[in-house]
């Protein structure tokens, strides 16, 4: 139960043994028969999802080649990103480094936003956020998006969506693109990404392009879109990825999407509370509303090691604290992949702590 990579779903090895028999590994990427795959995963996304009618998708190695594409493809100058930890700070750093002046809004580790709506430089083009910071266990509470987008409809709107997705419904029409990658909430290998967009971030593209910005070559978003409206990527894609994606998403709309966001919660709950009454725990978010239901985190008094080798010696993997925070505190994944048995059987090995 780490939180990245997490486990496997539990039908993937099913779905890889058929992968194997009927030869998708080695499907050619300009056949029939891999369009026919390409549009199928796609087609379960839309669905899974509830991605709006206008909103493309396109696929990567991973999510953090998107945040480099979204920052190349929809700000000539300007981003700005709410940053409260790792991954958010990626997102800002990799803006630094593209030469941008990438404005950063920051709160210390284990804090949320209280109010996305502040003043934002006039010239601002692009607003990143990072919905839920796997690093610390923080989520954006559901109404910051719907206030974001009100109070600034023509600046675009990029949503780091990688380690919530597909837990907790995503008003899409609210952000301008989100993306993810499948090791985390999907229970897939590692090396596939997915970035959802509307046509305002194409535009701007095109816009930047014909301004003499670079805007990723290949993985430009025109150059994408190109090959995603002939069910294609632009290079050789990890078809066999695409092909379990879509699997899965299938497998989840039949489980029923509202169902797993309902045993996430109740899941999370579960954790949480558990949190509170353990004498040597305590969540590392203290405001409830800005607790993630999918990465749970908690400081451990006298350090979080011997915890952590306990349950592992019980036959769980938990993850250790993040960065500096490594030794001090847990985070446990709450993903479609876990059941309840496994939380409540952490829960009950960690209280005989
Ligand atoms: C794991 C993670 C990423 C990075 O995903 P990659 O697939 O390794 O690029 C980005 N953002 C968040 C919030 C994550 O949890």
């Amino acid at each position: 139960m780490t939180p990245g990579p997490g486990r496997l779903y539990p039908t993937v090895s099913a779905h890889l043994r058929e992968a194997m028999e009927t030869g998708i590994p080695s499907v050619s990427h300009r056949s029939e028969e891999y369009m026919t795959i390409h549009r199928n995963t796609v087609d379960q996304l839309k669905e899974l999802l509830d991605i709006p009618h206008g909103y493309h998708v396109f696929f990567s190695g991973s999510a953090t080649e998107w945040m480099e594409r979204i920052i190349q493809n929809c700000a000539a100058e300007h981003s700005l990103h709410f940053v409260n930890g790792a991954f958010s700070g990626r997102f800002h750093s990799i803006a630094v480094e593209l030469g941008k002046k990438a404005e950063k809004v920051s709160v210390s580790p284990g804090q949320g936003f209280q109010n996305l709506t502040q003043p934002v430089t006039p010239e601002t083009e692009l607003i990143c956020l990072t919905r839920n910071e796997t690093s610390t266990g923080v989520s954006l509470p559901p109404l910051t998006l719907r206030e974001l987008r009100e109070k600034y409809p023509s600046v675009l709107i990029a949503l780091d969506m990688v380690s919530d997705v597909p837990c907790i419904h995503t008003p899409l029409l609210q952000v301008d693109c989100a993306f993810f990658s499948v090791q985390k909430g999907f229970g897939l290998p590692a090396g596939l990404g997915v970035l959802i967009l509307n046509d305002r971030c194409l535009e701007k593209s095109r816009s930047l392009h014909g301004s003499g910005y670079y805007t990723g070559g290949f993985h430009s978003f025109p150059s994408l879109l190109k090959y995603a409206e002939k069910n294609q990527t632009p290079e050789t894609p990890n078809v066999l990825a695409i092909y379990l994606l879509g699997k899965i998403c299938r497998d989840m709309i039949e489980r029923g999407i509202d169902r797993i966001r309902e045993d996430i919660r109740f899941r999370a709950e579960t954790i949480y509370s558990c949190f509170d009454r353990h004498h040597l725990l305590s969540p590392f978010v203290k405001e409830q509303k800005f607790r993630s239901s999918t990465v749970a985190v908690a400081d451990v008094s006298g350090g979080s090691a011997s915890l952590i080798r306990h349950l592992k010696e019980k036959g769980f993997t938990i993850g250790a604290g993040y960065g500096k925070r490594k030794t001090d505190q847990i985070r446990i994944a709450n993903f479609p992949a876990h059941s309840r048995q496994d939380v409540e059987k952490v829960c009950e090995l960690m209280g005989k702590l």
